[in-house]
């Protein structure tokens, strides 16, 4: 129990940060937002080559823009369940669509709650994983042919207009996950050229074909210019979906509701395009095409225009939330707060931990630059982004450090989950089942 005791420390530590940093009067709307399965590196704040983020980018340069930020699982219910508890996978145990965190929790949105704001989730997640934790829960509909894009969020605004007391929204949408099948006009952005053979409705079936992977054993062959086919549609979905996303920032600001709020972006997890020889794919490694994610934080309380390097984990995001409001940590809480680094107060750099699977769960540990995979490997990710050299052989000691410390946190982790995992219940919907079917969940 030595980590939880420390754990206690760090969340009151974190606390009087929040309320040095919590600001005067009335306590700030929050907004998160996740773009599922969205790769921290087609961001254009983070370096990328095309215009696929223009609202996002400007966000980051009102706020901090962390770099390194890193997911704690490369598939949805997991990993938003991290976010939205501030506990680890196996701590948590929401493994998969429809499990709902153990009711001795308290979550992100039943902590502000508490505190007296009013939180709304609006999302396409399925199986109501979080239903319980929120005031209200709206499914959104699929505004689009391909059965998961976004069309304008008048039912997010319409809600704000009504709220009589500080907001919590929670906006999650699949709109850069398979099926990739922009609108024309994105389509031709960036593949205005191309003619085929692949055309602008990249499916599950489609890329496990390519990877090799299809269930009727159908394979296909296809050409350099066809993948990079992929990833443009990808990216044109992210544009749309970046526009919606500027015009919902537009009316929130109409409404004058834009600048007591706080505003985080941030992705449950990447997509696979090639780094390891798939294309298209999430959910089966750890590698960091599935791991690192935007993390886009602005508003009361946040530097305007600071970038971040360091590693940081999707456990911090809820105990900066609540810090940037003053509303202290609840007791499971495993993250700490960001404001320490955006304030130039931490140097020391922060475990990042990510698992997945349920049965025979593969781990791995970052630090200091250094990735450590519970099979053994070891990468240098200062000179290997994506972690393709296995380093290991050279250098015993970093492993057996790393092997120890990884050790030491699975110690606090099933010392914490005998508390708070869930029942591993499983509530779906045949309309959650459906939805699920239609993005390449279940058969
Ligand atoms: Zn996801």
């Amino acid at each position: 129990m030595r980590r939880i005791a420390l754990v206690g420390l760090l969340a009151s530590a974190a606390l009087n940060y929040a309320c040095a940093d919590a600001p005067e009067g009335p306590r700030p709307n929050v907004i998160l937002i996740s773009a599922d399965t969205l790769r921290a590196d087609h961001v254009g704040a983070n370096g990328y080559h095309r215009e696929t983020s223009l609202t996002i980018d400007a966000l980051a340069a009102r706020g901090v823009n962390f770099t390194s930020a890193y997911s704690h699982a490369p598939n949805t219910a997991p990993s938003h369940t991290s976010i939205l508890t501030s506990l680890y996978p196996s701590v948590h145990g929401v493994l998969q669509h429809g499990q709902v965190p153990d009711e001795n929790l308290v979550t992100l949105p039943e902590a502000l709650s508490e505190a007296g704001y009013q939180t709304g989730a609006f999302t396409q997640l399925n199986g109501r994983t979080f239903e319980p934790g929120f005031d209200t829960w709206h499914y959104i509909e699929s505004a689009t042919q391909n059965g998961k894009g976004l069309g304008e969020l008048d039912m997010v605004t319409d809600w704000v207009g009504e709220r009589t007391a500080p907001w919590f929204v929670f906006l999650h949408s699949y709109d850069v996950h398979l099926p990739y099948a922009p609108e024309p006009e994105y389509v031709d952005m960036w593949a205005g050229d191309y003619e085929g053979p692949l055309s602008p409705n990249i499916t599950r079936k489609l890329v496990d074909r390519i990877n090799g992977e299809s269930d009727d054993g159908e394979t296909l062959e296809v050409a350099a210019r066809d993948l990079q086919f992929i990833v443009d549609m990808y990216d044109a979905e992210l544009r749309r979906l970046d526009d919606i996303y500027g015009r919902l920032f537009a009316r929130l600001e109409e409404m004058g509701e834009w600048d007591n709020t706080i505003i985080v972006f941030l992705a449950d997890h990447g997509e696979e395009f090639g780094e390891h020889g798939k294309y298209g794919r999430h959910t089966y490694t750890l590698n960091e095409e599935l791991l690192r994610v935007p993390l886009v934080i602005a508003g009361p309380g946040v530097p305007a225009g600071q970038t971040i390097d360091a590693a940081v984990r999707m456990v911090d995001v809820a105990p900066t939330i609540l810090g940037l409001v003053g509303v202290e940590n609840p007791q499971y809480f495993m993250g700490e707060s960001l404001a320490p680094i955006w304030d130039g107060e931490e140097r020391a750099p922060r475990q990042v931990l990510a698992e997945r699977g349920t049965e025979n769960v593969q781990r791995t540990l970052i630090h200091a630059g250094f990735k450590y995979m519970d099979d053994g490997r070891l990468f240098d990710l200062t000179a290997d982004k994506w972690g393709t050299v296995d380093i290991a052989a050279d250098n015993p000691d970093i492993v057996e450090r790393m092997a120890t410390s990884l050790a030491d946190w699975l110690g606090d982790f099933q010392a914490l989950a005998a508390v708070v995992h869930t029942d591993g219940e499983v509530h779906l919907s045949e309309e959650d089942e459906r939805r699920l079917r239609a993005l390449g969940y279940l058969q």
